[in-house]
C-alpha cells in the first residue's frame, strides 16, 4: 500500500507567489499534461506584491490582485498546497520535505522562494509597533496602523519605503523617512531625478533624512524610539523597516546547490537550471548571467519574475527558454510613474530629455558608447517604450537629437533604426 505521507508529482513548484504562477500557467501553455504540485507557506493563492506598497496601504480592505484570476488558476490544474512550507531538499532523492510530516517526490523542481525583508536586529520582526513589508498579511497589519496623525517612521528609502511612506501620507499620516544613502535611490536613477523626488516627497509634508544612520532603535508598548548617528531622536506610533530583502535560498543552499557568491541567489542558466539536472530557480531568488552587465545579477522586480518564470517552464520541459527580454521597472511614488528599461551601471553617460521642474516628466537615457543600455522614464513611460528597440538592437544615437524635445521621438527612432540597418553587414 502507498504511504500516505509520501506524494509524487512531475513538476514540484516550492513557493506560490509571482513566478510560481506564471511558471505553472507556462507550463500549462506549452503543452505540459501532467500534475504540477505547488507548494506555498502562504495561505493565500499567489498574489501580485506591487500593490502591496501603493493600493494596499491606502484602503483598508482592499482587495488582493491574483496573479492569475481565480479561472486560470484553476485551469491550470494546480495541486496547491497553501500554508505549507518546504523544509528540506533533497536532490539526490528528488524528493521534498513538508514542514507537515509528508514529502513530495519530484520528477523536476522549480524554487520559486522569492526572499524575505532584511531584518534590523534592534527592530525585529515581530517587536511592538514595528512592521516590515513584504506579505498580503504584513501590508494588511501595517495599514491598520495607518490613522490620521499617527506617526510613522520609515527607514530606508529604496522603491518600496519611497511608496509606502507616500501611501500612509495620502492617509494623513505624519511621515518621516530616512535613509543612511546621501540620494534618494541614487544606485537606480540619475541625480537629477533623486533630487526631484526628493523635493516632490518634501513638497507632500514627509519628513525626509538622506545621510542619516541609525544609531539605535528600541520599540515598545508606548512608542518606537529611534536614535541617528548624528544624535537625532525621534519617537513614533510605528516603524516601517524597509532596507531591502534576503533572497530565501536556505533549501538551495543546503542542499548543496551553486550559490551566487556576489548576490546570494541561486545560479541558474537560460533557462531556470541550476548546479542540478533537476532542479530550477526563477525571480526573487535566481541569479542569471546579465549581458549589459557582463556578470550575474539577481533583479527583483515583477517582470523579470515572470520572465524568468517563463525561461524556467521551458528548461523544466527540456525545451530551449526564449531569448531574454530587456529588464523593467516601474515604480509608483505617489501619483507619479517612473519605469526604468535596463539595468543601470557605473560607466553610463546619462542624457536627459525634458525638464521635470518644468512639466513633471522627463526621460533619460544612460548611453554607452552612444547606445542606450539604461532608461529611466518619469511620468513617460509611452517615449521609454519607443525607445526599446534602440536598446534591443544596440543602436548608438545623437545625444543632443535625442534632448532635443524639438524631435518628434517616434518618427526618430524609426530613422535611427532605418540608418543602423542600412549599413549593418
Ligand atoms: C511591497 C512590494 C512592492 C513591490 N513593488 C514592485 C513594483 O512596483 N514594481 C516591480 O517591478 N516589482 C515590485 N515588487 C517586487 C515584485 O513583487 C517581486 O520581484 C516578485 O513578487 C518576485 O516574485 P517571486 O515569485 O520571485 O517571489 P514572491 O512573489 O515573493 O513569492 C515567493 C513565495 O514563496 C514562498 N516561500 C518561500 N520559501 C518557501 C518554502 N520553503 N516553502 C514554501 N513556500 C515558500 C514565500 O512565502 C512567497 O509566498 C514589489 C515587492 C513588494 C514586496
Amino acid at each position: 500500500m502507498a504511504d500516505a505521507s509520501e506524494l509524487r508529482t512531475p513538476i514540484a513548484i516550492v513557493g506560490a507567489g509571482q513566478a510560481a504562477a506564471r511558471a505553472a500557467q507556462a507550463l500549462r501553455a506549452l503543452g505540459h499534461a501532467g500534475a504540477i504540485t505547488m507548494v506555498g507557506d502562504e495561505p493565500h493563492r499567489p498574489y501580485e506584491r506591487p500593490p502591496l506598497s501603493k493600493a494596499v496601504l491606502q484602503a483598508d480592505d482592499a482587495p488582493a490582485t491574483p496573479v492569475l484570476p481565480d479561472a486560470a488558476f484553476d485551469d491550470s490544474r494546480i495541486d496547491w498546497l497553501a500554508g505549507t512550507r518546504v523544509q528540506r531538499l533533497d536532490p539526490a532523492a528528488r524528493r521534498l520535505h513538508l514542514a507537515d510530516g509528508r514529502t513530495l517526490h519530484y520528477e523536476r523542481c522549480l524554487l520559486a522562494t522569492g526572499g524575505t525583508a532584511r531584518t534590523l536586529p534592534a527592530l525585529p520582526p515581530g517587536a511592538p509597533r514595528t512592521h516590515y513589508l513584504r506579505t498580503l498579511d504584513d501590508a494588511r497589519r501595517l495599514r491598520a496602523s495607518l490613522r490620521p496623525g499617527a506617526r510613522l517612521a520609515v527607514i530606508g528609502a529604496g522603491f518600496l519605503g519611497l511608496e509606502a511612506a507616500l501611501s500612509a501620507r495620502r492617509s494623513g499620516v505624519e511621515v518621516t523617512l530616512v535613509e543612511s544613502a546621501p540620494l534618494l535611490l541614487g544606485r537606480f536613477v540619475p541625480a537629477a531625478l533623486s533630487d526631484w523626488l526628493a523635493r516632490m516627497v518634501a513638497g507632500q509634508g514627509i519628513a525626509l533624512h538622506l545621510g542619516q544612520g541609525l544609531a539605535a532603535a528600541r520599540a515598545d508598548a508606548d512608542a518606537v524610539h529611534l536614535r541617528f548617528a548624528d544624535g537625532a531622536e525621534l519617537a513614533a506610533d510605528a516603524v516601517l523597516v524597509a532596507i531591502g530583502l534576503v533572497p530565501a535560498v536556505d533549501l538551495a543552499r543546503d542542499a548543496g546547490l551553486a550559490i551566487d557568491a556576489d548576490d546570494g541567489g541561486i545560479a541558474v542558466g537560460p533557462g531556470g537550471q541550476t548546479s542540478d539536472a533537476a532542479v530550477f530557480a526563477a525571480g526573487d531568488c535566481a541569479s542569471q548571467f546579465r549581458t549589459t552587465l557582463g556578470r550575474r545579477a539577481r533583479i527583483e522586480s515583477w517582470h523579470n519574475a515572470n520572465e524568468q518564470a517563463a525561461a524556467a517552464a521551458s528548461g523544466l520541459l527540456g525545451l530551449a527558454p526564449p531569448a531574454p527580454a530587456y529588464p523593467w521597472f516601474w515604480t509608483d511614488p505617489g501619483e507619479h510613474n517612473v519605469q526604468m528599461l535596463g539595468l543601470p551601471a557605473a560607466d553610463l553617460q546619462y542624457v536627459c530629455r525634458g525638464d521635470p521642474d518644468a512639466a513633471g516628466r522627463a526621460l533619460w537615457l544612460g548611453l554607452r558608447d552612444g547606445v542606450p543600455v539604461h532608461g529611466v522614464a518619469l511620468n513617460t513611460g509611452g517615449d521609454l517604450r519607443a525607445l526599446r528597440p534602440l536598446f534591443e538592437q544596440r543602436v548608438a544615437i545623437a545625444p543632443e537629437a535625442f534632448a532635443a524635445e524639438a524631435t518628434a521621438l517616434r518618427p526618430w527612432v524609426k530613422a535611427r533604426l532605418a540608418a543602423a540597418a542600412a549599413v549593418a553587414p
